[in-house]
């Protein structure tokens, strides 16, 4: 088994405080902007922009969780086409401009299935999509707005993404 790191413990930290200043600029500041983290790993990454953007723009930026796992349309074992996830999004969404924010984005399935989530709570007045890693694959006309790095890799080959015990990211390593 062979592992290359792809970001170390600087990397992450870069990468996302590049994010968050491309969130800014998108975004015109920090007005009407909430996140919305996937379980898991993307509520860590979620939480961390939210304390860059923090830092940055002074202001607070809240952030809610969604949880897809079981709800992916190719999810087996399950009913399929269960239309979405389990959110935890104490604000409201209405007009509100969504970050998505995920670890990982690959067949684009599990943001589907955030969207259809996301859009059963109200109607923001955009989606964006924010991901550490885009390790390619897609099966869906999905694309991300922020990405940390784009990393081609092959089907057997699979990204792991590290956080310490207070849910800080520390390192992205490519596992084959
Ligand atoms: P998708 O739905 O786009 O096929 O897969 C994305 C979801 O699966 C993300 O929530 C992500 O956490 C997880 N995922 C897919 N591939 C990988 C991978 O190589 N490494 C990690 N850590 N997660 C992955
Ligand atoms: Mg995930």
């Amino acid at each position: 088994e062979e592992k290359t790191t792809i970001l170390d413990g600087a990397g992450v930290k870069r990468a996302l405080t590049r994010i968050a200043h491309e969130i800014l600029e998108r975004n015109k500041g920090v007005d009407d902007l909430v996140l919305v983290g996937i379980r898991t790993g993307g509520v860590h990454l979620a939480r961390e922009l939210s304390a860059r953007l923090e830092e940055i723009e002074g202001a607070k930026v809240p952030v809610g969780e969604v949880d897809i796992t079981l709800y992916r349309d190719d999810f087996k074992g399950q009913a399929p086409h269960l239309p979405v996830g389990k959110t935890d999004i104490p604000f409201v969404i209405e007009k509100m401009k969504v970050v998505l924010v995920d670890d990982v984005l690959f067949t684009g399935r599990t943001i589907r299935a955030a969207m259809d989530a996301i859009m059963d709570h109200g109607r923001p007045d955009c989606i964006q999509l924010a991901v550490l890693i885009d390790r390619g694959h897609r099966e869906l006309p999905i694309r991300a707005d922020f990405v940390g790095r784009n990393v081609p890799t092959s089907m057997r080959e699979k990204i792991v993404v590290l956080f310490d015990a207070d849910s800080r990211p520390t390192e992205v390593v490519l596992e084959k």
